[in-house]
């Protein structure tokens, strides 16, 4: 069995009914004036840095896209992320078979899960508590610290260490998200993929990413679990 499995969030874990779009759309509203800034800016599976510097620079080139802004810009995101997801809109689940799965990994004391996720990591504690599971994560590589999601794996890898597991090969590693870029941010690392489809990407769609294990959603633990064994399996 891999040893540390890491999983991203939105798509992956669960669906926010796009609270998150919404949060930063009335952030970007409220702080610049603009409308619906988010609406031709690609989302899934890129950073929060990434999706706010490239909307910042279509609409707003003039204004400086530094870490005074992001900070700010962050901090009034969350409060109002925290609302979205206390709203009616509807949408907001966690998906099939999660929890199974997470219990299932509690009864493995040789693999150990973590976060892995664009996510600035107050806005991934936000949403993952809102769904009683952010205490299910020990630790996480988040969307903070890069801009490219591909920069987050040598990340995680410095945290894995910081957390007791030294020595981690890149083979011993699984990256499972929803998207293209879970699945190139995992093989850029030289660690394996499981693209699960229950985001905005068809099966079809993740084979074509090269990923070692695709699945149409995580409901069937002992399957799931199986095809994460055959990836150590393969060597
Ligand atoms: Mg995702």
């Amino acid at each position: 069995m891999p040893q540390l499995l890491l999983f991203d969030i939105d798509g992956t874990l669960i669906l926010t009914g796009r609270a998150g779009v919404r949060a930063m759309n009335r952030t970007f509203r409220e702080t610049l004036g603009i409308d619906d800034v988010l609406a031709g800016v690609p989302l899934a599976g890129r950073t929060d840095r990434a999706i706010l510097g490239e909307a910042l620079a279509r609409f707003a080139p003039e204004h400086p896209a530094d870490d005074t802004w992001l900070l700010a810009f962050r901090d009034r995101y969350l409060e109002l992320l925290t609302e979205e997801l206390g709203s009616d809109q509807p949408g907001k689940r966690i998906l099939p078979g999660i929890e199974p799965l997470l219990d299932a990994l509690d009864d493995r004391p040789d693999v150990h899960v973590a976060l892995l996720t664009g996510n600035f990591a107050l806005g991934a504690e936000v949403k993952l508590r809102h769904f009683g599971l952010w205490s299910r994560f020990p630790w996480g590589a988040y969307g903070d610290a890069a801009v490219n999601r591909n920069d987050l794996l040598p990340v995680a890898f410095a945290r894995a260490r910081e957390n007791g597991l030294g020595g981690l090969s890149a083979a011993d590693v699984v990256v499972i998200g929803d998207t293209p870029h879970d699945v190139a941010c995992a093989h850029h690392g030289g660690a394996r993929a499981v693209a699960v489809a229950t985001g905005p990407y068809s099966e079809a769609a993740l084979e074509a990413t090269g990923a070692e294990v695709v699945v149409p959603d995580l409901s069937d633990t002992r399957a799931v679990l199986s095809a994460i064994e055959s990836l150590t399996a393969r060597g």
